[in-house]
């Protein structure tokens, strides 16, 4: 387990913390592996290169919840920190639904959750910053998706008018997006990851 809090950056403004520093659980990613069944549990795990660095269970109430269920604090004063997170639902294309948090602080919907000091919540709410000055792949597709989401409504619902077949390429896209950067996150956790002592 990590501990000693936040190393990175330390004696710098950490007020914004980068999306890539953190601790964090996709809904898209547990849904396109088949995980939010109704009365599933698994465990989720964060590695450094081979070591782990975290993990939490998750618990899937149904179609309108799940739970993650995680201890905090340091080893002396552990206590169960355990959350229940709503899950709303958006409908796309075919019948289908794409499934999102919502964010227990803000109630807004979320695809990502972020931990910070021993909870989770959305980028906004954890005042999460996607910017970076590096140019590595990480950075690339942030901006990639950035602007295709730009092009969508709010939770990559289709626009009136966009054709859809133009809408369909786009979420396509989002979706390999999403796909490389957890790709690129695992490799760039192996080499900078730094969490938040909470775990
Ligand atoms: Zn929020």
């Amino acid at each position: 387990m990590s501990r000693g809090g936040m190393r990175y950056g330390a004696g710098r403004p950490s007020y914004k913390l980068k999306a890539e520093h953190l601790l964090r659980v996709e809904i898209g990613r547990w849904h396109r592996g088949g995980y939010l069944r109704a009365g599933q549990s698994f465990t989720w795990s964060w590695h450094r290169g081979d070591e782990p660095t975290g993990s939490i269970g998750v618990l899937v109430h149904g179609t309108d919840s799940l739970a993650l269920q995680y201890m905090v604090g340091s080893d002396d004063q552990r206590r169960d920190g355990s959350q229940t997170i709503r899950l709303a639902h958006t409908a796309c294309n075919y019948g289908k639904s794409r499934p999102w948090f919502v964010c227990p602080v803000c109630q807004r919907r979320a695809g990502v959750l972020y931990m910070r000091a021993g909870r989770f919540a959305c980028r906004h709410c954890q005042r999460v910053s996607y910017a970076s000055q590096s140019g590595d792949v990480l950075d690339r597709m942030w901006r990639k998706q950035s602007k295709l989401e730009a092009r969508l409504g709010e939770y990559w619902r289709r626009p009136k008018g966009m054709r859809h077949y133009t809408y369909d390429r786009l979420i396509d896209q989002l979706e390999a997006c999403e796909q490389r950067r957890e790709d690129a996150f695992c490799e760039f956790t192996a080499r900078f990851l730094a969490v938040t002592g909470a775990l």
